[in-house]
């Protein structure tokens, strides 16, 4: 006969009820870029392949590898649902590149004359807002690979078979808008499983990452029912430079539904832990059942895009509060690109998480 003994409510939860996962793909591999011109220099592209494979092989050395499951695929109307389909179209007609050629727009519409002409790779600056974001052949299988991710956890979610997931999304998704990739980005990973859950739970954006997640904001900006709050730096020094300024409030029906905590100066763990507290309890009175984190590690100290100063343990501190207001999270992986101690900081978000 089994005996089952009732667990004492001081006991403490065990992973398994936790009901955690990591989610990830190995299409993530195909996409990896050489190089990107920044400021008129090339430089080494630093959204690359190592960046999953370093994150999954210190999971596996932390005997976190039973979390980790490859993402289910899904058709690409989730993805069309939040993006112009003809964008959507341009990407995945990059499919027809030789191998290694890359797609870089070169003339940008402004704002009087912008008329758009057909889909062609001549045309790409329609659809993309910088220079240093590159479509490569495999681009567009990657892309929708980390938008199945996003969408396959927020699916575990809604389906209660999962509370916690860390969806390892790679390319990242936070700088993509309804109709223009940039920042590495292409599809808004974040997004699209917002908009999916919205409709069952009331849902909520948090944006860690150091850079402002523009697409975000500009997808949900007249939407009161998925609240945006993103902690990044300073967009008068840092990219994307046009958006980001804590004025920028929604509008229309999303007034006061997008909240900007632009950060300048020296941003340490105490200082950023002010505000974290700041916006988890901004996020927590809007009533939030599922809170979607835009997690990204380039505010370690040491990274080479960013310019905060959080140290490695502060990431565990990070997901453990996070957890402890909001037992249904959805973390996205978006920046974070100090390859030495990405998989640990990883890591360390995760154990948070956790609890
Ligand atoms: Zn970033």
């Amino acid at each position: 006969m089994q005996i089952i003994f009732k667990r004492k409510s001081k006991d403490p939860v065990k992973l398994s009820e936790k009901r955690a996962v990591v989610l990830y793909s190995e299409e993530e591999k195909l996409h990896s870029p050489n190089r990107e011109w920044n400021f008129g220099r090339t430089m080494p592209y630093p959204e690359n392949e190592e960046r999953g494979q370093t994150i999954i092989n210190t999971i596996k050395k932390h005997d976190y590898g039973s979390l980790l499951h490859q993402t289910r695929q899904f058709d690409d109307s989730y993805i069309k649902a939040v993006h112009d389909n003809d964008m959507v179209q341009h990407i995945k007609s990059c499919m027809d590149l030789d191998e290694g050629q890359a797609v870089y727009p070169h003339v940008f519409p402004y704002h009087q004359f912008s008329r758009r002409g057909d889909v062609n790779l001549r045309a790409a600056g329609y659809f993309c807002f910088d220079v240093g974001t590159q479509i490569q052949k495999h681009t567009y299988r990657a892309a929708k690979a980390a938008a199945d991710i996003a969408l396959d956890g927020a699916l575990c979610i809604r389906e209660k078979r999962n509370n916690i997931v860390f969806g390892l999304c790679r390319p990242p998704g936070h700088h993509a808008d309804y109709n223009a990739y940039g920042g590495y980005c292409y599809f808004n990973n974040a997004a699209i499983a917002a908009n999916v859950l919205a409709g069952d739970m009331r849902t909520a954006i948090l944006d860690l990452d150091f850079h402002h997640g523009n697409g975000t904001q500009g997808l949900f900006y007249e939407n009161p029912h998925i609240l945006y709050v993103s902690i990044h730096g300073d967009p008068r020094v840092t990219y994307p430079y046009f958006s980001g300024f804590a004025d920028e409030s929604g509008s229309r029906l999303g007034r006061g539904y997008n909240i900007n905590i632009p950060l300048t100066g020296h941003v340490d763990d105490k200082v950023y832990r002010n505000h974290l507290k700041d916006a988890l309890k901004k996020i927590k009175a809007y009533g939030t059942e599922i809170l979607i984190v835009s997690i990204g590690f380039d505010t370690y100290y040491a990274d080479p895009l960013g310019d905060f100063d959080l140290s490695s343990g502060f990431y565990h501190e990070m997901g453990y509060r996070i957890q402890q207001n909001f037992p249904c999270t959805l973390a996205l992986l978006e920046g974070g690109y100090d390859i030495e101690d990405l998989g640990l900081n990883a890591v360390n978000f995760l154990k948070g998480l956790l609890g």
